[in-house]
C-alpha cells in the first residue's frame, strides 16, 4: 500500500528485454518490423499508465482527495466523461499527456468529490516519478538541451511516444509555457550492474 504519495517507484519488467529501436531497421520482413513495434508500443503503454497513476496518487494527495474514489462505483461517470472505458486506458491517456492531470483533477474534484472539503490549491513542488530505464524506445533525451542520463535534477513531459527528458533551464521547455501539472521531476532509481562477477 502506498503511504507517502511523494515517491512512488515505476518499476516496468522485472528482467528488462534489450530491444535497440534500431534493430527495426535490420529487419527483413514487414511482418517482423510490425511485431517488433508493437513490442514497443505495448512497453510505452504499460510505462505510461505506471506514470499516470502514479501523478494521479500525488496529485489527489496534494488536493486532500482520498485515491479511492476512483475505485468507487460513481467513477464510472468519470471514465464515461472522458470516453474510457477501465481506469487503466484513463492512467495510460494521462501518462502519455493526452488527458491533462489537471482536467482530470478539476472532473474529480468537482464531479465526484463534490461537496466535499479538499486542501488548498497546491502550488510550487512537482510531482515527481522514480524511473529504472533508459529504454530508447520509452524515455527520450531531447535534442535541444542534451540532458544526460542520471543527472539530477531533470524534468520530464509526457507524450505519447514516450516520456520526454530536459534539463530544468531547457529554453525549448520554457518556451512551452506549461503548468506545474504537466511536467515530472525525475527521480533515477537505475540499477548499475556489477563490472565483473
Ligand atoms: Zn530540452
Amino acid at each position: 500500500m502506498l503511504r507517502d504519495g511523494d515517491r512512488i517507484k515505476i518499476i516496468t519488467q522485472e528482467k528488462p528485454v534489450k530491444f535497440d529501436p534500431d534493430i527495426i531497421r535490420l529487419c527483413q520482413t514487414p511482418r517482423a518490423r510490425s511485431e517488433l513495434s508493437r513490442v514497443f508500443r505495448q512497453k510505452r503503454e504499460t510505462l505510461a499508465g505506471e506514470i499516470g497513476q502514479s501523478l494521479i496518487r500525488q496529485e489527489l494527495k496534494r488536493w486532500g482527495v482520498p485515491f479511492a474514489v476512483l475505485e468507487s462505483d460513481e467513477a464510472a461517470d468519470i471514465l464515461e466523461y472522458f470516453g474510457k472505458e477501465n481506469l487503466n486506458e484513463l492512467f495510460q491517456d494521462v501518462g502519455q499527456g493526452q488527458l491533462r492531470l489537471k482536467e482530470l483533477i478539476y472532473e474529480i474534484k468537482n464531479g465526484l468529490y463534490a461537496g466535499r472539503q479538499t486542501l488548498l490549491p497546491p502550488t510550487g513542488a512537482l510531482n515527481s516519478i522514480d524511473l529504472d530505464t533508459l529504454d530508447q524506445d520509452s524515455v527520450k533525451f531531447s535534442q535541444c538541451c542534451h540532458p544526460l542520463p542520471i543527472e539530477k535534477g531533470l524534468l520530464g513531459l509526457l507524450s505519447e511516444r514516450g516520456l520526454s527528458i530536459h534539463k530544468k533551464e531547457c529554453p525549448k521547455l520554457n518556451e512551452l509555457k506549461l503548468q506545474r501539472e504537466d511536467v515530472v521531476m525525475i527521480r533515477w532509481q537505475l540499477k548499475i550492474g556489477r563490472a565483473w562477477p
